[in-house]
């Protein structure tokens, strides 16, 4: 009957307007079948049980969860080390969808390397499976300092859903200067070597692996940013402090995994480059208004340039009439 009805030229449009609304629905289904194949989040394996999960360059939004930014994931015997626990409670939960492609051991320890929302809105997640947080006591002063703002920011890049659950969880453990972990016989150094991106920024040290997760100490492929947050001089000091171990791999807060001499050319040498060429502004009398005189050219490869080496020399300017 039912059928019968269909088939009268009064009701052809709306099975038209049917047929149409299954394709369509269909093509969702595909699309986002597409979006599952194409993780966010690469994985590339660096030494035995040593991993970096790699983000985007691009900026936070809805896909990445703010997980525009590199992880690290370390198993041993006695569980999984996870390097930052990424932007949100759905981005941590990502991560460790992640982690668990890779091993089905649980996460025990999550290192925060930084005061960056990448690197500690995400510790609630791994909090409630019973995780034990380490960042070192300035991050989590910043973390502190800094929460509402990020919240907004990061609310409006990745949406309210994308937000949804996340909370202010703050390190279980602080550490000053460096920390030595022995677990399930892999020696995992943290230090902290100044203020750099941000005040409590720390490098994580596997000195058997000769492998560096640097935070955001060192960004490749992309430019690094100089925030109001960050502070270049000693940022220079804590990259030389990171190079002086001679790590083989070098896994960067932001950029593929790489060596030292091309974490060296991408952000060591823009920082040096521009407080240089800054100095050298303020030195010809210039103020804050001919910045752009500056020609930062050299580093025009790098991902976001155009965006970013306008506000870095005017935070370096800000910075040096300070020194
Ligand atoms: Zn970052």
């Amino acid at each position: 009957m039912l059928f019968a009805r269909y088939q009268s030229p009064v009701h052809r449009p709306l099975l038209t307007l049917l047929l149409l609304a299954v394709v369509l629905s269909m093509a969702g289904v595909i699309h986002a079948g597409n979006k599952a194949a194409a993780p966010v989040l690469e994985t590339a394996r660096l030494a035995d049980n040593v991993y970096a999960l790699i983000g985007p360059t691009t900026n936070r939004d809805a896909d990445n969860l703010g997980n525009n930014a590199n992880f690290g994931v370390i198993v041993t015997n006695d569980g999984v080390v996870l390097i930052d626990p990424g932007a949100s409670y759905k981005g941590a939960r990502m991560i460790h969808e992640t982690v668990r492609s890779i091993t089905d051991r649980p996460v025990k320890l999550v290192i925060n390397t930084g005061g960056q929302d990448h690197r500690w809105l995400g510790n609630g997640y791994f909090q409630s499976l019973g995780a034990h947080i380490i960042a070192h006591e300035k991050a989590v002063t910043d973390q502190q300092a800094r929460l509402q703002d990020q919240l907004i920011r990061l609310g409006g890049l990745i949406g309210s859903e994308g937000l949804e659950g996340t909370e202010a969880k703050y390190a279980d453990e602080t550490f000053t200067d460096h920390k030595v972990l022995d677990i399930g016989g892999i020696r995992i150094e943290l230090h902290h070597a100044g203020h750099a991106h941000t005040p409590g920024d720390s490098f994580v040290w596997l000195p058997d692996q000769k492998i560096v997760f640097s935070g955001d100490i060192v960004y490749v492929d992309r430019m690094l940013g100089v925030g109001p947050q960050s502070a270049h001089r000693s940022w220079i000091a804590a990259f030389e402090a990171m190079a002086s171990r001679k790590p083989e791999v070098v896994v960067p807060g932001h950029g593929r995994p790489t060596d030292l001499n091309k974490a060296t050319r991408d952000s060591y040498e823009y920082l040096v480059f521009l407080r240089g060429a800054v100095q050298a502004l303020i030195d010809e009398g210039l103020g804050m208004e001919e910045i752009s005189r500056i020609d930062q050219s050299r580093f025009e490869y790098l991902e976001n340039f155009d965006s970013l080496k306008g506000r870095n020399a005017q935070r370096v300017y800000e910075e040096l009439e300070w020194e």
